[in-house]
């Protein structure tokens, strides 16, 4: 099992049905048109990436053609509404993070359940975040961050890609390591809010490595730390936030694929399968370990896997984030 730590017309076209099982798709001749993956955040984004590093093969596999799609909006909360909705007949998949377990517990009126209204078809990765900031931020460790932000409480902003992002989560443990409430910075995705962070628009946020990398490695951005209990192998001289005095701030954020309640099973199957063989792609493993991660297991690139990780991560963060008192509406 993988390890844990504390606009869109073609889907409005294609809703309406709900869990309707009788009118799920043909899964013999499937796929017999393009299926669409939608991603909850921006393009060129960390999800965003993944989901596009994963497209060609699964569809290569499939016999047929993948669109990726960017829905955005709420956290990720937007495009797992929509999908909900979707007709459950196999051309509308779901890619989404670790949000996908969090939202419940941060959305008073979220509009779907995951367990009710998902499928789950596998887990895909599990990606370290990286706490970064602009380059010109005055804090050079994340003991000096620490006590920079709680002196400049009033003035620091933190970006996020909305309440129930991995952002968000990873930005609430840090306040509440620090000891400190800061001025959240909401983006449609880490995408534009790390062109931002070079920019020097905003101060500090954590994002993922598949989209940090690349600026860290360029000294466009300050890393401070990685949130996983092991250094990237891709960014060898940024400590684990253990080792630079904050072992509390320990989030990796897992990706899955999901597919509407009442999608054949034959049909989640042959998704599934595909998803294997992505994720077994010498270039897949590549691209990922260049990023700072790995594709999850094949036997956790399966339905149940992915069913009880989800399971066991709604109750751990619906936990968390009672503690921590926080809600979106
Ligand atoms: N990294 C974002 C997050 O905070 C999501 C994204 O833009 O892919 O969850």
């Amino acid at each position: 099992m993988i390890a844990t730590f504390a606009a869109v017309s073609l889907i409005a076209a294609c809703s309406g049905n709900g869990n309707g099982g009788a009118e799920g798709g043909d899964a013999a001749g499937y796929p017999e048109q393009n299926i669409t993956v939608v991603v909850p955040f921006s393009a060129g984004g960390p999800t965003d990436t993944v989901t596009r590093m994963i497209a060609d093969p699964m569809a290569k596999a499939l016999g047929g053609k993948i669109v990726v799609q960017n829905v955005e909006g709420a956290g990720g909360t937007v495009a797992a509404g929509q999908v909900a909705q979707a007709r459950p007949d196999g051309y509308t998949v779901l890619m989404h993070h670790i949000g996908m377990s969090t939202a419940p517990a941060l959305y008073k009126d979220l509009g779907y359940q995951p367990l009710e209204d998902f499928a789950t078809v596998g887990l895909v990765t599990e990606v370290p975040m990286t706490v970064v900031a602009r380059k010109d931020f005055p804090p050079t460790t994340l003991a000096d961050l620490t006590t920079y932000v709680k002196a400049n409480s009033a003035k620091v902003t933190l970006a996020n890609a909305g309440i129930g992002a991995a952002s968000h989560l990873c930005g609430l443990l840090f306040q509440a390591a620090a000891g400190v409430k800061l001025q959240e910075v909401p983006y449609q995705g880490t995408g534009p809010a790390l062109t931002d962070l070079v920019g020097g628009q905003v101060d500090f946020m954590c994002d993922q490595t598949t989209n940090t990398t690349g600026q860290i490695s360029a000294g466009k951005v300050k890393a401070y730390a990685v949130t996983t209990p092991e250094r990237v192998k891709s960014l060898p001289d940024v400590p684990t936030t253990a080792e630079a005095g904050m072992p509390q701030l320990a989030v990796s954020v897992w990706h899955g694929l999901y597919v509407p309640t009442g999608t054949p099973p034959e049909i989640v199957q042959k998704l599934s399968g595909a998803l294997k063989t992505a994720l077994a792609d010498q270039a897949v493993i590549d691209q990922m370990a260049k990023l700072g991660t790995a594709p999850v297991a094949a036997a956790d690139a399966t339905p149940e896997a992915h069913r009880a990780h989800l399971e066991e991560q709604l109750t751990t963060w619906a936990k968390v984030i009672s503690d921590a008192g926080v809600k979106a509406s």
